[in-house]
Formats: structure tokens, sequence, C-alpha cells
């Protein structure tokens, strides 16, 4: 549990759209080993981002481990779509298909990695009898897709659920955070079972990412 290592996944929401492969080289350059794709609908949240050939593009340029979070509604229509354009994980959430069993079976039927993302209101309960299925959960650390959120500190609570249950059935799946998360939370949630950090503007922001990174896997090892 002590010496586990975190996961960096810089979004490239938080970088340049008119230059994905700059953006690619600096996660590569920083010592990242994911690169997290929010991809949005303007219907399961209000923004619109990009789809399927930005991330083909972006797949040729990288090799990156692709985690595309789909914040889009019914995305079962769109999953192995996702999948051929280079996902390597691909992330629904709950509350966006009314097909979540089925929408799971496609992400693992194509040979990917399944993630279920929840927003901050809703519980680990909802997804309570398909975690013994999944790779990863996604704790949403601020409302999806509506700009100028802070990381809501209760969610760490949510991190803890997720941990203890993972422990006591011996469940494999990693735990994310996205939204808000740098210096001032990593190590309260990383003590908390974090495993992937979500990185956006603050990762981009940074001058030195490189630097970044190595600091915040100082804050959450010390
Ligand atoms: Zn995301």
């Amino acid at each position: 549990m002590k010496n586990r290592n975190i996961i960096f996944s810089p979004s490239l929401f938080g970088g340049s759209f008119t230059n994905i492969e700059k953006s690619l080289q600096e996660i590569s350059d920083s010592g990242a080993t994911y690169s997290h794709f929010d991809v949005m609908d303007g219907n399961y949240v209000p923004e619109i981002s990009f789809g399927l050939k930005f991330i083909q593009e972006a797949r040729e340029l990288s090799k990156l481990f692709f985690d595309i979070h789909l914040m889009v509604m019914n995305p079962e229509k769109f999953i192995s779509g996702f999948a051929q354009a280079g996902a390597d994980m691909i992330t629904i959430h709950i509350e966006s298909t009314k097909h979540i069993w089925a929408a799971i079976s496609i992400i693992k039927q194509e040979g990917k990695l399944a993630g279920i993302a929840l927003n901050p209101g809703t519980p680990v309960s909802s997804i309570i009898t398909i975690l013994p299925i999944i790779d990863y959960v996604l704790v949403m650390t601020v409302n999806p897709g509506i700009p100028g959120q802070k990381f809501i500190p209760q969610m760490n609570d949510k991190v803890k659920e997720l941990n203890l249950i993972r422990e006591k059935h011996g469940f494999n799946y990693l735990i994310g955070c996205d939204g808000g998360i740098g210096k001032p939370n990593i190590k309260e949630l990383y003590d908390s079972g974090l495993d992937v950090a979500v990185i956006g503007r603050a990762f981009f922001a940074a001058k030195n990412k490189l630097s970044f990174l190595t600091e915040l896997n100082d804050i959450v090892k010390n």
C-alpha cells in the first residue's frame, strides 16, 4: 500500500488543440505514461471537445497509454469507434447509460481496459455489482465539463470507500481522480487509495513539467 506508484495522466484538454504533437511530446517528456482524453459531447456535459479523428491522429503521433474518458450520452454507441481509433482504456459514466453491463462488455470485447466514472453526486453503491469485472474507477472530484469548478474535498471519502472494497474483496481495479488535483490534495488522496491522478490545466501551466510531476511524486511518497 505505501510503496504503490502513482500514475500521472495529463489531460490533453488542458493543452493546445492546435498542436497536439507538442502536447503529447510534453506529456512523454514529463515522464508521465498515460495521456488522458476528455471526450465531451455537449449533451452529457455542456462542453464539446473532440472526437474520433483527434484520437486517431494523436495515436499516430504517440506511444503513450491512451486513457479515454467518454463524457457522452449513450457511450455504448461510440465505444468500438474509440477502441479502434487507438484507446488503451475506455472509461464511461455510470450516469450516461441505461446499459452499463452491455457497455462494459463492448469495451472488453474490443480488448481494452474498462473503467467507470462517478460524478460527485453519484454514490459508490451505484456500481457495486459491476466492480468485480472492471479495471478502473474514476472518481470525479469536480462536476465534469463545467468551467471554474474547484476540487470537492468530500470525494476523498469516496476514494477511501473504493479502496476498502478493493482490499476486502481482492478486486484489481485502479482508482483515479479527475478535477482540481494538485499539490494541496494529492497526498491525502494517495493515502486514501488513489492510483491514477488526472491533471489538466495545472500540468500544462507548469513551466517545467518533469519537475512538476517529480514534485507531486515526492509529495505523495513523503
Ligand atoms: Zn477526464
